[in-house]
């Protein structure tokens, strides 16, 4: 079979900005990756990221100063190594992204710079305005086309096996889950994004699962951060329609967020007030939603000059043009949704995991920059930052110390009877993330869903441990490592929040690991 993933052969999965740019670097640095998404190319959160890209290189601005805004975005669980690396990187990052070509936007010949919230100065690069994930996206695309570089589509990872000294097997399948191909051992860059949309309200694209998290963790990789998911608290909302992003960059050009009743119910919460860090104001704006009783809140842009929104803003004005509503004249109706994954497969600082063989990058992986809670536009970063260094350690590699998480988890994980309805297990899911995993947990709703997800696991999990579980059994795999670690931290901290434990507690400034608890001789 053609899929290798050994020596200079990686097999890199997955194709938003981290896998693209790996394999893109790979080859130019002698490599030959192979890349395989499971849907189309260019299918990924990537392409919907709209507010832009960090990197300190604004006159008034210093790597430095955006070292210090991440750290404290984090609440205090920042790896300061890795955030270091991050912020003081990105600039030749964003160099390499004008080399291949991303049009970022300008002002008078020098890269346009936008404010988000967190931030202490401009330092958003984005292009087409509101268009950055896309223009992105579709650039590093066209170089890896041109550069040769092989890519199948619709073929996904389905599991993942230690070979040891060797490196690691990957167990893929195209023709739409029929035949499982095993590739030789190697190398494997995981590059599979974040888990979003495994919950009711999202701002995902379904390809948004989490399923690399379930994959190495049933191989036995370490990890960690798993509670931490950003919600995000302004997507549109109407019944009926899709939850469409409106990028936080909105609120960086002056917009306030007002009740049903006109109040800018922020004001006097946090000194910032709309610009606080998201956790604050998603939970902010669910409670205001849970108080009044009215479905969602409001984002009014009307003291933007209509020019200014309309340039800066275009898809956004687009999208909201077809349900009749013009922001320079008309309040945009927002809710908070599930947005980020800050935890994942833990990796060092060259993105190595705890199994040989296999490294992470991107939102899939848990490098320790975002903490507890990330700064907005860091996570397409973090994709290039670490990227390039998985593509630099695969040619000259470097001892690296995996970190050590302060509370390790052991997980045990069944078989099952291989027997469900599942796109109602998927449902379920969904219902059970949002409803007792969301932006407020407690102890009660947390045992409630682990309980139900361990059912469901009996329903989806394949009978035998050598057969590779199918995109629901990730899922419901995926949901359960979230709502066991928010069950472990007694306390709230970031975007973490527990009704049954309000308060930050010192002891818990640490981070909590998951092990799978036993392997079965032929992992699966
Ligand atoms: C609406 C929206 C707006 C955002 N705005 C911003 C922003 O302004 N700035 C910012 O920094 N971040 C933003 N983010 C977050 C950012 O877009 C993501 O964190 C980032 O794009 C993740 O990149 P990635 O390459 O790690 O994963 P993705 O871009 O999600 O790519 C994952 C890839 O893995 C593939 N895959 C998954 N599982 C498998 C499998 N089992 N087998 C094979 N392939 C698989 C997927 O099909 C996809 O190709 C936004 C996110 C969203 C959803």
């Amino acid at each position: 079979m053609a899929v290798r993933g050994h020596g200079g052969r990686p097999l890199v999965v997955g194709t938003g900005i981290a896998g693209l740019y790996v394999a893109l670097r790979c080859r130019e640095l002698g490599l030959r990756p192979t890349l395989i998404t499971k849907a189309r190319l260019e299918e990924a959160n990537t392409r919907y990221a709209q507010g832009g890209i960090a990197a300190a290189i604004g006159p008034d601005d210093s790597p430095a100063l955006h070292l210090a805004d991440t750290l404290r975005a984090g609440a205090g669980l920042v790896d300061r190594a890795a955030a270091k690396v991050l912020t003081y990187e990105a600039p030749a990052r964003i160099a390499d992204l004008v080399r291949y070509g991303v049009p970022f936007d300008t002002i008078e010949g020098q890269i346009a710079l936008g404010r988000e919230a967190a931030h202490s100065r401009a330092r958003i690069l984005h292009a087409g305005g509101d268009a950055t994930g896309l223009s992105i996206e579709e650039t590093l695309k066209a170089r890896v086309l041109d550069a040769g570089i092989e890519v199948r589509e619709r073929t996904a990872l389905r599991g993942l096996r230690s070979a040891g000294r060797e490196g690691v097997t990957a167990l893929i399948s195209g023709d739409r889950g029929r035949s499982v191909e095993e590739t030789e051992p190697g190398t494997v860059v995981l590059a599979t994004g974040g888990a979003g949309s495994l919950y009711r309200q999202s701002s995902n694209p379904s390809v948004a699962t989490g399923e690399g998290v379930a994959i190495a963790f049933r191989a036995g990789a370490l990890l960690t951060d798993m509670e931490f998911i950003q919600f995000h608290p302004t997507v549109f909302w109407r019944e009926g329609a899709p939850r469409y992003l409106i990028t936080e960059a909105v609120r960086g050009e002056g917009a306030v967020l007002r009740n049903e009743a006109g109040e800018r119910f922020l004001v006097g919460q946090h000194r910032d007030s709309e610009l606080a860090p998201r956790d604050i104001v998603a939970r902010a704006v669910e409670r205001e939603i849970h108080r009044s009783g009215h479905p969602c809140v409001y984002l009014d842009a009307t003291g933007i000059p209509r020019d200014r929104f309309f340039a800066r803003f275009p898809s956004v004005c687009r999208f909201l043009a077809t349900y009749g509503l013009d922001p320079s004249r008309d309040w945009i109706p927002v809710t908070p949704v599930a947005h980020y994954m800050m935890g994942g497969v833990t990796t060092d600082l060259e993105g190595r995991t705890s199994l040989r063989g296999l490294y992470a990058c991107g939102e899939v992986a848990s490098t320790g920059v975002h903490g507890a809670n990330r700064l907005a536009s860091n996570s397409l970063l973090e994709g290039l930052v670490f990227g390039e260094r998985v593509a630099r350690q695969l040619v000259h590699p470097v001892a690296g110390v995996l970190p050590t998480p302060g509370r390790l988890v052991r997980l045990a994980w069944p078989t099952g009877s291989g027997r469900a309805d599942l796109p109602k297990v998927f449902d379920r899911v969904r219902d059970l993330l949002w409803e007792d995993v969301g932006i407020v947990r407690n102890g009660v709703g947390l045992r409630s869903a682990l309980e139900e997800l361990a059912k469901l696991a009996g329903q989806t999990e394949p009978t035998r441990p050598s057969e590779a579980p199918g995109p629901v059994a990730n899922a419901v795999l995926t949901a359960s490592l979230i709502a066991r670690a928010a069950l472990t931290r007694t306390e709230s901290r970031g975007a973490h929040f527990r009704s049954d434990f309000p308060h930050r507690r010192p002891a818990w400034r640490l981070h909590v690991g998951i092990l799978r608890k036993s392997l079965p001789t032929r992992g699966s």
